[in-house]
């Protein structure tokens, strides 16, 4: 090796073999990056990193992030941490709630213990989640988060998460670990899956399959929903950037966009002659389950911060995940 190129940057990424972390992979090693995936495969799949296995730079291991001596062993080995390991999917969340807290939580507190030990960079992918019920829009990072009771495991995920950035503020204040917290809102693209309750993957596969539209609630409630390419580059932005350490960064896009509306779109575009249905909340997740009306975040401190925030527009994001599905 030239000795006066520089050694490329080691990154190791939780949950690396999930939709966003897979596509964080496959960005950091197109910049140049060496990339570790350490991954239990409970809601990611092998699938995901199956066109980076025999890359340059690429390695992975099947462990829980929480196996102390392993994660020592390959944070050791990197030079920043992407934590993407978590329990995701308002679906999943319902469904398992004891498995969503003791993940989110445990699997945080080891990655932040082993980090600080050997003194890596962390950035922890938190969610937009946090700001609960909080209905002033859009969400600015140091708006109050609004949420609901613990009788409704919902907002398990959403404290769970909040939890997870309290231990990683107070690490960063109290022990000196550098830390970015990027909060992602609705992150869509190729490879996500349908199982943990996303609504973009669930649309577009009932739109190609004939089956009904399945558009919960009065369908009036909105979202903005980023690419995962650019998420992945502001997330690998963040991780560069010195003045992001100990900020809590929103990541996510600026169009809102209604559910009915993307049911619409979805239809439209896949030119699918679905039925597009109403399903009542307590039939969808839970009785008395509650959801968030609006979801639109701030991106400016992003955009000071990197120079850019998510902008591919609705149309072509749902095209993008059409032509997967239509591949697959
Ligand atoms: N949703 C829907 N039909 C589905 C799945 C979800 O109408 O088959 C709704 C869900 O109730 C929420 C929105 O789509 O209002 C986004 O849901 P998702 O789980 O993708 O993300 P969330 O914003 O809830 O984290």
């Amino acid at each position: 090796m030239n000795q006066l190129q520089p050694r490329a940057t080691r990154a190791l990424i939780t949950g690396g073999a999930g939709f966003i972390g897979s596509h964080l992979s496959e960005y950091l090693l197109d910049q140049g990056q060496e990339v570790h995936v350490v991954d239990d495969l409970s809601t990611g799949s092998i699938e995901n990193i199956d066109g980076l296995r025999g890359r340059a730079g690429f390695g992975h291991t099947i462990a829980d992030v929480r196996e102390e001596p392993l994660l020592a062993e390959l944070v050791d080995r990197a030079d920043v941490v992407y934590h993407l390991a978590a329990a995701v999917g308002v679906r999943l969340i319902v469904e398992n709630p004891v498995r969503t807290i003791e993940t989110n939580i445990g699997c945080t507190e080891v990655v932040l213990k082993m980090a600080n030990k050997k003194r890596k960079k962390v950035v922890i992918a938190s969610t937009s989640e946090v700001y609960g019920k909080n209905d002033a829009v859009p969400f600015q990072e140091d708006h109050d988060l609004v949420m609901g009771p613990t009788s409704k495991a919902r907002w398990s995920y959403a404290c769970s998460k909040a939890i997870d950035e309290f231990l990683a503020l107070a690490y960063q204040r109290a022990r000196g670990l550098p830390v970015v917290i990027a909060r992602l809102f609705n992150t869509v693209g190729p490879r996500q899956t349908g199982r943990y309750g996303m609504v973009l993957p669930t649309f577009v596969r009932q739109a190609l399959m004939g089956q009904p539209i399945t558009v919960f609630g009065d369908g009036n409630q909105s979202r903005c929903f980023s690419y995962v390419g650019e998420v992945v580059k502001a997330l690998a932005a963040l991780a560069e950037c010195p003045e992001a350490v100990g900020q809590v960064v929103n990541v996510g896009g600026r169009e809102e966009i209604t559910i009915a509306g993307l049911a619409e779109l979805v239809k439209k575009l896949t030119g699918s002659t679905s039925a597009i249905v109403k399903v009542p909340y307590d039939q969808a997740y839970e009785e008395g389950f509650e959801d968030m009306a609006r979801r639109l975040p701030d991106v400016s401190k992003l955009e000071r911060l990197v120079g850019f925030s998510p902008a591919m527009d609705i149309g072509a994001i749902v095209e993008s995940v059409v032509a997967d599905f239509r591949e697959r």
